[in-house]
Parts: C-alpha cells; sequence; structure tokens
C-alpha cells in the first residue's frame, strides 16, 4: 500500500516512516523544505523509490494537499506545530495552524484521495488531560480536555504556552471527528493520543536549539537545566517514539482500529527516573552525567500524579511498552551521537 506522512521531517513522524518502509509499505512524505526532503532521501536510501517527498510549506494554504492525497491509501497526518512560544496571540503561531492545517488535509483528501481508506492523526494526551481536575485521576480514551478551549475565548493572548498548545491539540482533534461526522468520507479516522513523547532521534535538526519540544527537554537536562528539587516535581506521562509510531502505522493497518482514540502511554514520570538511568549507564559521556543532580535515587515512583492509561493501545494494537530503561538509554545514545556528528 501507499502511505502519505504529513511532516515527515519530524521526530515521530521519521519513526513511522522507517517502520512503513521496513513494513514494505511505499511512503510519500510532506516537508517543508527541499533540504528536509533530501535529508529523508538520504537516511532512507537503502529503500530507494519506495519513498518519495513533496514540498507542503504552509499547513494553512487551501489545496496545498491536494495533489500528495493523490492515488495513496491511507494517510498520516503529524504536522501540527508543537511549542510554547504564543508570541502575543495564540492563534497566530498554534492554534490556526493545527486546526485549519487538520480540516485543510482532511478536505484534500475527501475531494481528491479516492483511494484512501483511513486517516491516523497525531494527536495527544494534550486533548484528553484537563488541568483543571482535582485529585487522583487514570485518563483514558474517554477524556476530553475541556478548561484548555475555554481559555483560548477567556485569556485571549495572555493564555500561557503550554494551555494554548493543548487547547490547538483538542480544537485540531475535534475538528478531525467533526469532519468526519459532517462529511461522512469514504474512509475512517483513527487518533493516536501520546503523552510526552522521548526515546532516540532520527530526524535532522541543524543546531541543538532546534530539537523538538520533549527532546530538547532531555537534552536540557542533560546540560544543566533541572537543579535537585526539580527531580521529584509530577512530569507527566512519557512514552517511547518507536512505540508511539508502532501505534500509528498498526493503526494503519487494523481494520477494527477505525472510529478509535488510543492513548499510548508508558505511564507516569519523574525527572528522577530519567536521571537514575543516565547515572547507572556507563555509555554517557562524564561530562553529561556531571550536568545531572544525582537527587534521591529510587524515589520516582513514591511521586504520585495522574496517569494516562495506554493499555486499550496494547489489547486493539498488540503494543507492548518499550521500557524507562531503555527509553532513555537510547535516546541518550542517539544524542551522543548527533552531538559527535556535530
Ligand atoms: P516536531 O517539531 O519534530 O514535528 C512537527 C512536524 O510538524 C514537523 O514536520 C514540522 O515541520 C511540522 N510543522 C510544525 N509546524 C508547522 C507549520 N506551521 N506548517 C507546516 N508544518 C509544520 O515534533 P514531534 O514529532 O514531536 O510532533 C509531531 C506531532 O506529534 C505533532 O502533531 C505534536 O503535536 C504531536 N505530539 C508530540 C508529542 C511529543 O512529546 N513530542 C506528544 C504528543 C503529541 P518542520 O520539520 O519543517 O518544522
Amino acid at each position: 500500500d501507499h502511505v502519505l506522512v504529513t511532516g515527515g521531517s519530524g521526530f515521530i513522524a521519521v519513526w513511522c516512516v522507517y517502520q512503513l518502509l521496513e513494513r514494505g509499505h511505499k511512503v510519500r512524505t510532506t516537508v517543508r523544505s527541499d533540504a528536509k526532503g533530501k535529508y529523508l532521501q538520504d537516511l532512507f536510501k537503502k529503500y530507494g523509490d519506495q519513498l518519495s517527498f513533496v514540498i507542503a510549506e504552509d499547513l494553512e494554504k487551501q489545496g496545498a494537499f491536494d495533489d500528495a492525497v493523490k492515488g495513496v491509501d491511507a494517510v498520516l497526518h503529524t504536522a501540527s506545530p508543537f511549542h510554547f512560544n504564543i508570541d502575543g496571540d495564540p492563534r497566530g503561531t498554534l492554534i490556526n495552524p493545527a486546526v485549519n492545517g487538520t480540516r485543510n488535509v482532511l478536505t484534500s483528501i475527501h475531494k481528491h484521495g479516492k483511494d484512501v481508506k483511513r486517516v491516523v492523526i497525531t494527536s495527544s494526551f494534550a486533548a484528553i488531560l484537563d488541568s483543571t481536575r482535582k485529585g487522583h485521576i487514570v485518563y483514558t480514551e474517554k477524556d476530553w480536555n475541556i478548561s484548555s478551549v475555554e481559555n483560548v475565548e477567556k485569556q485571549g493572548k495572555d493564555q500561557e504556552g503550554p494551555d494554548a498548545y493543548r487547547a490547538s491539540k483538542t480544537m485540531a482533534e475535534r475538528a478531525a471527528w467533526e469532519f468526519v461526522e459532517e462529511n461522512k468520507p469514504t474512509w475512517d479516522l483513527v487518533t493516536i493520543n501520546p503523552p510526552l513523547v522521548l526515546g532516540p532521534i532520527l530526524h535532522q535538526v541543524a543546531a541543538p536549539e532546534k530539537l523538538n519540544t520533549s527532546v530538547g527537554f532531555v537534552w536540557g537536562l542533560l546540560h544543566g537545566s533541572k537543579k535537585e528539587d526539580d527531580l521529584l516535581a509530577p512530569s507527566g506521562n512519557c512514552v517511547d517514539v518507536r512505540d508511539v509510531a508502532y501505534a500509528h502505522v498498526e493503526a494503519l493497518v487494523r481494520a477494527d482500529a477505525g472510529g478509535n482514540r488510543f492513548a499510548t502511554s508508558l505511564g507516569p514520570f519523574v525527572w528522577q527516573d530519567v536521571a537514575d538511568v543516565i547515572h547507572a549507564d556507563n555509555a554517557v559521556p562524564s561530562e553529561w552525567k556531571k550536568q545531572v543532580p544525582q537527587g534521591k535515587h529510587g524515589e520516582g515512583s513514591s511521586v504520585k500524579q495522574n496517569e494516562l492509561d495506554g493499555s486499550k493501545a496494547t489489547r486493539v494494537l498488540g503494543l507492548r511498552y518499550i521500557q524507562m530503561q531503555d527509553v532513555v538509554k537510547d535516546m541518550v545514545a542517539s544524542l551522543a551521537d548527533y552531538e559527535k556528528r556535530g
């Protein structure tokens, strides 16, 4: 089958492209520059013309995806801004590209993707978690983030970056389900809702400051961003990028996945858990270890925090989660490689 991946240059998307190629699919991907497309073709040169790319610079430009969707059997829509810089207006930099971009891709598929049978969208735990809810909550796919969306109207340009990002993901996912409801397309929809995505990098990064947000947190940890006291602060849930990619790919091929949201989550973590793996790993460069506080070894699991239940993805998609030790080891090794490349 032929699969379109939007935003193939992203941290998660490159792993999706890789796993699709490995399984023998033909992949077309959209990127924002020729250089990013060529990087992917070089990275995956052993797959030859199984991989092609087209440029789609602007998610919001009407018709930008019309050509890209022609002739493919499925679409995996991952492209969406993931940052917290709202620059005075959360709509311009976060919400509009996420929401209009999603609608735009779906409209192109509806009009021109006559062979498309399934669309998988990278949503987020951000579209599930509602930070105004109190107490210990085990979130599932049935939950929706209500408050961040209300805050878009209430707080306008005073909305904080992380909350605006959460609103963008919620509104984009809602827009996708509404699109299906209203247009009754010939394809069905699946969303993948990961929490913080960690794990090894494959994508091109011009400079460490350009690392995507979740990887940037770990890069920061390795370069002194965390103090002793930060390590036991509740930090949310996490998952390995390879598992997130696996869920996207399985969701494309399994008939019974259609119409579902899938939370892909290893479970709650704190930075202490990450620091513990780093200090125990002989392969981690000593100059990095020195920058990572020791904290209180083994105390991470004593921190109580909300959970995202990832068991439906195991039941329906067969996802077996990579454990924290390997998530962190492989991630730090890939960052050490990246640094060596300069
Ligand atoms: P990246 O920043 O690496 O990837 C984002 C992708 O979207 C890139 O291909 C980027 O293109 C593209 N993109 C961003 N903004 C625009 C825009 N305005 N117009 C066109 N393309 C754009 O991050 P991730 O791989 O982490 O994110 C991929 C998806 O996963 C996003 O939808 C994100 O919300 C979601 N997600 C990520 C999580 C995480 O922890 N990483 C957690 C949960 C969900 P370019 O390379 O040219 O910048």
